[in-house]
C-alpha cells in the first residue's frame, strides 16, 4: 500500500515536472517569437545583404566609362545616373497612382480625375527618362508592346487564353 502510494505520489511529481518543462520550453520558444525587437530583425535581415551595394554602383559607373567596357553594358547605357533616377521616380509616381485609386474606392473619397492625369504624366516623366537613359526609341517600346499583345489576344482578351499562357510561362519559368 505504501509502496504503491510512494509510486503514485512519484507518477505525479514527474507529470508535474514534464508540465513544467514543456511550459518553459514553450514560453522559451514564444518569447523568441514575440520579443524580437526591430534591431534583431534588421541583423537578422542583414545577414543576406552583402553591404556592397554602394561599391556596385561605384563599379559600374568605373565600367561604363571604360573603352572596354564589358557586355552588359553594350550597345550603350547612355545615363547610369538617369536609369537609376527613372526606376526610383517611376515606382514613386506608380504608388502615387495607386495611392489615389486606393483612397477612392477603400476610402470612398472622391476622384480627382486632374490629379490622376497628372500623376498618370509624371508616370511618363519617368518612362521617358529611362528611355532617354538607356538610348531607346519610345515609339519602338510602343509598337513593341502593341505587337506583343497581338501575337498574345488575337481576338482580343480571353480569361481561358489568359489562364493557358499563364501555366505555360509558370511552366518555362518565364516573364511577361
Ligand atoms: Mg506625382
Amino acid at each position: 500500500m505504501v509502496e504503491s502510494l510512494y509510486v503514485a505520489v512519484r507518477l505525479v511529481m514527474l507529470t508535474d515536472a514534464l508540465q513544467l518543462i514543456t511550459i518553459l520550453v514553450m514560453s522559451g520558444v514564444r518569447k523568441e517569437i514575440i520579443k524580437m525587437t526591430g534591431k534583431e530583425y534588421v541583423e537578422l535581415a542583414m545577414r543576406t545583404n552583402d553591404g556592397n551595394a554602394t561599391g556596385r554602383i561605384e563599379k559600374a559607373i568605373e565600367l561604363l566609362h571604360r573603352p572596354d567596357k564589358p557586355k552588359c553594358f553594350k550597345p550603350v547605357v547612355e545615363d547610369l545616373g538617369g536609369v537609376l533616377n527613372g526606376c526610383l521616380g517611376l515606382a514613386g509616381e506608380a504608388g502615387e497612382t495607386l495611392d489615389m485609386i486606393k483612397k477612392w474606392i477603400f476610402h470612398e473619397k472622391d476622384l480627382d480625375r486632374e490629379h490622376l492625369k497628372k500623376e498618370l504624366g509624371d508616370v511618363m516623366w519617368y518612362m521617358a527618362m529611362i528611355c532617354y537613359s538607356f538610348g531607346f526609341d519610345l515609339d519602338e517600346i510602343l509598337q513593341m508592346n502593341i505587337d506583343k499583345l497581338k501575337a498574345r489576344y488575337p481576338e482580343g482578351f480571353d480569361t481561358e487564353r489568359e489562364l493557358i499562357i499563364e501555366r505555360r510561362e509558370i511552366f518555362n519559368g518565364g516573364d511577361r
